[in-house]
């Protein structure tokens, strides 16, 4: 007789995997468990719990009267915490002899017995409860019913993150495409424009004389050449990008690069363009064993998104000696950065300011991350949203170059280890 149950249940079983494999956010797949955990074993209710941090969450439950659903409790202080904690299954027969329940929730229910199946064995991300009104001796064919339902309940969530994160590349490649068209051509226009105006001064009737026809051809030079330059820059910053992500990116370090020169150096290309105040206090002993042109790369990056975002105001850059390494920050007293957007604005192609008011592919901040790594050191940001933002690059006075060789293969996406990368982050 228990086989016979045990077989239809896994006939209904293969019926709930494919609907599983057709589910493409957690909704869904929330939906189809909790309906299948009460129908495979008949029982009164049942419920879907997701971890969250170091609570269980109880999203959803098909039942007879109301559970939890909504409810998050301590992991410590339910059932399915229990059973995620310990990463097996468990059978209560009367659930008010067993002291892991907190007899006090269940009172207000229907429930007399029990049995909970985490989803996955190692590093549970949630559990499957089924509750009958009756005290009642769970088999462990029901059991391993559910267990199966959790195995597929896990591998439909892998595919749905994984489905998830190839929808979120494939947008942030199809926004990228579009970005990168728009800034590439955005110096274009002036640049037309200027050797439009060039051509008509030097073959049109001016009158002006040679002395000044020369100052208008040298104005107009200039200011291609800006535009050019910024389109170079674009380019270079795109290929970089590929070239570090592909781990072919070069370095050259060399003793004594003196942290000072490369910071003034780079502030002097700038301090041509921009009337924003910008003061270095470096002590010019700093030196260290670096790459001077990917140093220079890390400031340029961070000072000319400094003046981007500072709203005008004056950019401090200065540097403290931390024993065997360096701190450097770069401060502005601009539009700063939200919270939310912190982590996620050293990643390829990310950006936080509105792209109306502001330019940029979202590149910089990936190659200097890539860059600091590179030498061993680490960066980090302070900001608040209308006062400003502070990004602390730290890094080794002697970088290990050979410990921070840029891995050719890439580190796969992070797995799914908690429930928290369906619920805390937006990514459904
Ligand atoms: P972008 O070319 O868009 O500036 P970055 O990778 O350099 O690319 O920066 C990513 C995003 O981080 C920017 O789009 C902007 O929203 C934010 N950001 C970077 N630096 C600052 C800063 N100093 N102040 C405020 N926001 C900044």
């Amino acid at each position: 007789m228990e086989q016979e149950k045990f077989n239809a249940g896994l006939e209904k079983l293969v019926g709930v995997i494919q609907d599983l494999s057709l589910a493409r956010d957690l909704e869904s797949i929330v939906d189809i468990v909790r309906r299948a955990a009460r129908q495979l074993t008949g029982a009164d209710g049942a419920t879907f719990v997701l971890r969250d941090g170091e609570r269980c969450y109880y999203v959803d439950e098909d039942a007879i009267a109301p559970l939890w659903k909504g409810k998050r409790f301590p992991l410590e202080s339910c059932i399915s915490g229990w059973a995620m904690i310990h990463c097996e299954s468990v059978v209560i027969e009367d659930i008010y002899l067993d002291p892991r329940i907190p007899h006090d929730a269940y009172r207000a229910t229907f429930v007399k017995s029990l049995a909970m199946v985490p989803i996955r064995k190692v590093a549970p991300i949630g559990s499957i409860g089924n509750y009958w009104k009756d005290v009642r001796n769970v088999t462990p064919q029901e059991i391993r019913l559910l267990e199966l339902l959790a195995n597929a309940t896990s591998v439909a969530f892998e595919n749905a993150k994984l489905f998830t994160s190839l929808q979120r590349q494939i947008k942030l490649r199809d926004e990228f495409i579009s970005m990168a068209s728009h800034e590439l051509k955005t110096p274009m226009t002036p640049l037309l424009i200027q050797n439009y105006l060039l051509e008509r001064k030097v073959t049109g009737n001016s009158s002006l004389d040679s002395d000044q026809l020369k100052k208008e051809v040298v104005r107009h030079v200039d200011a291609s050449t800006k535009q050019i330059t910024e389109v170079v820059s674009l380019v270079d910053n795109m290929l970089d990008a590929s070239r570090l992500r592909l781990g072919r990116f070069s370095y050259d370090f060399k003793d004594d690069v003196s942290l000072v020169d490369a910071v003034v150096s780079v502030v002097d290309q700038f301090r041509a363009s921009t009337k924003v105040s910008i003061t270095i206090d470096i002590d010019p002993s700093i030196k260290g064993f670096w790459d001077r042109g990917r140093i220079e790369q890390i400031f340029r990056n961070l000072v000319s998104n400094a003046i981007r975002y500072g709203d005008s105001k004056p950019i401090e850059i200065y540097a403290k000696l931390l024993g065997d390494r360096v701190l450097i920050s770069v401060k502005d007293y601009g539009i700063g950065i939200a919270r939310a957007d912190q982590e996620r604005i050293f990643e390829r192609f990310e950006r936080a300011a509105s792209s109306r008011s502001y330019g940029g592919m979202g590149l910089g901040l990936y190659i200097v991350r890539e860059l600091v790594r590179a030498h061993g050191g680490s960066i980090s940001i302070s900001s608040e949203p209308g006062s400003g933002s502070l990004f602390e690059v730290n890094l080794p006075i002697r970088s290990q170059v050979d410990a921070v060789k840029i891995p050719k293969i890439r580190k796969a996406e992070p797995q799914l280890s908690s429930a928290d990368d369906f619920i805390l982050k937006p990514v459904f």
